[in-house]
């Protein structure tokens, strides 16, 4: 029953996604439904944006009842959605002042202007370069895909933002190797997830955030993949008390509808953007935010972060005992809820591709990285079902 939508789909729309071969319909809880009813255990949430599950009840009821009031109106008036999404992005955080967007590569636009202005108010001149990962991933319009450290991603796009800058991740002399008198700021994904689920260590990341401070470059850090509880803290870099000066937002953060966010430090909140500068029509509209919101109350009324810390201690363990187990899963990386087990001498697409006929919904990342982000109410036994129907995916 799927082929004919899958046949016109390919008639119609532009072929930028090698798709799989699924037609999926609804959702309920951890798992999807796809049009002919097979039921799918879902350990890919949409990439890493469905953390409360499928068809959550409150969230959904708070979603209607906003749409019955008002889904826009633009940012030139204020709403109580709006203020209260602010309130509890900048609560959760301990940081300043938040601008909504419409996607995470608009967060990391706005986070790049962001530090170009505030260096540009310190010094005057229009020259700041920004210093960028190998191997980062931080989206596809011209600015984002200028600091994602991919050539196969850049390469047919440039000339890209000039003044960028690229270092190893965890590898802090790489950085300070790139420091100029120019550098306005230093991007970095906590833990890097497109690239193959590579978390930062600890003494990287206190090590790039004192060399901020003493140079005054401001810190980015992009959370959003790892943020929004995935590590078992609301923001990944809590765990590493080392709080950025721009953090930028997505994907989880509403759940299922499009917003993103940069939030703003004391410092850069303080000496950067001024009316005018930037803005949006859509970003921050009372719907979307209404559900970020409903998203921040509903992650302290189900305990969500303990709940990470306890099943997310499961599935490490589950993971190191496959490696164990299986010669060809070289590693396991990541914390919590964001994952990755690096396969070698096999394709991981088809893994990935049996997982499905198995019944599993499975994400790869990087080249050779089958990446686990599922949604962050997975119990202990959906992880066992997980493994099982892995392993008879192998
Ligand atoms: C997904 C992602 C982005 C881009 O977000 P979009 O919402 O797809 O624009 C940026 N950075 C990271 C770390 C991501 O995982």
């Amino acid at each position: 029953m799927s082929s004919p939508y899958i046949e016109k789909a390919e008639a119609a729309i532009l072929h930028t996604y090698n798709r799989y071969p699924v037609v999926f319909d609804h959702g309920e809880g951890v798992h999807l439904y796809d049009v002919d009813g097979k039921e799918y255990l879902d350990f890919g949430a949409g990439i890493a944006v469905q953390s409360l599950g499928y068809n959550h009840k409150a969230y959904t009821k708070a979603l209607k009842d906003q749409i019955d009031k008002l889904t826009h109106i633009s940012n030139l008036y204020y709403t109580v959605p709006m203020m209260e999404a602010a309130e509890k992005v900048v609560k959760a955080s301990g940081m300043s002042r938040v601008f909504f967007t419409n996607s995470g590569t608009e967060a990391i636009e706005g986070a790049l202007k962001v530090a170009k202005k505030y260096a540009y108010e310190q010094d005057g001149k229009a020259d700041h370069e920004i210093i960028a990962m190998n191997h980062s991933f931080h989206g596809r319009s011209l600015g984002a895909l200028s600091v994602t450290g991919n050539e196969h991603y850049q390469a047919p796009f440039k000339p890209l933002l000039p003044g960028v800058r690229f270092a190893d991740f965890n590898d802090l002399e790489s950085v300070k190797a790139q420091v100029t008198e120019k550098t306005c700021a230093v991007i970095l994904e906590t833990i890097q997830g497109e690239g193959g689920i590579y978390p930062a260590t600890e003494e990287f990341l206190k090590g790039v955030k004192a060399l901020c401070e003493e140079r005054d470059i401001l810190l980015i850090l992009d959370e959003i993949q790892c943020g929004m509880g995935r590590t078992g803290y609301m923001f990944a870099w809590q765990e590493y008390g080392v709080m950025p000066d721009i953090m930028t937002c997505a994907k989880a953060i509403g759940c299922g509808v499009p917003v993103g966010a940069f939030v703003l430090g004391e410092k850069a909140a303080r000496g950067s953007l001024k009316p005018g500068d930037h803005g949006t029509t859509y970003g921050g509209n009372p719907f979307v935010c209404a559900a970020v919101s409903k998203v921040f109350d509903l992650y302290e009324e189900e305990h969500i972060l303990e709940h990470v810390l306890r099943v997310g201690d499961y599935l490490t363990g589950r993971l190191n005992e496959l490696v164990q187990k299986y010669e060809f899963l070289k590693e396991r990386r990541g914390k919590g809820m964001i994952q990755g087990l690096e396969v070698t001498g096999r394709p991981v697409g088809e893994i990935v591709n049996h997982a499905l006929e198995n019944g599993l919904v499975l994400m790869t990342a990087g080249n050779n990285v089958l990446r686990f982000v599922p949604p962050l109410v997975i119990t202990e036994e959906d992880v066992d079902c997980m493994l099982e129907k892995l392993q008879k995916s192998f």
